[in-house]
C-alpha cells in the first residue's frame, strides 16, 4: 500500500510518503525522527487521543479524553464503554480518572475539566 501521510507531529506538516508493497516499508518526505516514527505508527497500528463528554448527574456535559493515545481501531469500543458511564454525584478534579484502562489499552480517561457540586448545572 502507498499513502500520503501528513505529519501532525509539528506544525511543519511535512508530506511523508509510505510505501510497505515489498513487504519493507519505505518513507520519505520527514524532516526528523519524530515524522518518521508517526509515519511508522500510522502505517502499523494508528493511534488517537479519544476526546468525548460524559454526561454529569445534573445532565450537563464533562469533557474528558484519554491520558494517552489508544489504537484508532478501538475507538468505538472505546466510546462504547463511554456511554456506559454513570458519574456519582460528587465534584470531579480536572485530571481525575473517570475509567482507568479504558478497554485494556492501558490509558485512562480522564477529566478535561473540574465540576462542582454548587456549579450551575
Ligand atoms: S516530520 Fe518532523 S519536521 Fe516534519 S512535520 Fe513531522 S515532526 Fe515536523
Amino acid at each position: 500500500m502507498k499513502r500520503t501521510i501528513t505529519c501532525i507531529i509539528c506544525p511543519k506538516g511535512c508530506e511523508i510518503e509510505a510505501d510497505n508493497d515489498s513487504g519493507t516499508l519505505i518513507l520519505s518526505g520527514y524532516d526528523c525522527a519524530r515524522g518518521k516514527r508517526y509515519a511508522e505508527t500510522e502505517m502499523t497500528c494508528p493511534m488517537r487521543t479519544l476526546t468525548t463528554t460524559v454526561r454529569l448527574p445534573t445532565g450537563r456535559m464533562l469533557p474528558v479524553r484519554t491520558d494517552a493515545p489508544v489504537p484508532k481501531a478501538m475507538l468505538f469500543d472505546c466510546m462504547a464503554e463511554v456511554a456506559k458511564i454513570k458519574l456519582p454525584v460528587k465534584p470531579v478534579a480536572a485530571g481525575e480518572v473517570i475509567l482507568p484502562d479504558i478497554c485494556g489499552t492501558g490509558a485512562n480517561l480522564i477529566a478535561s475539566a473540574a465540576w462542582e457540586l454548587n456549579a450551575n448545572p
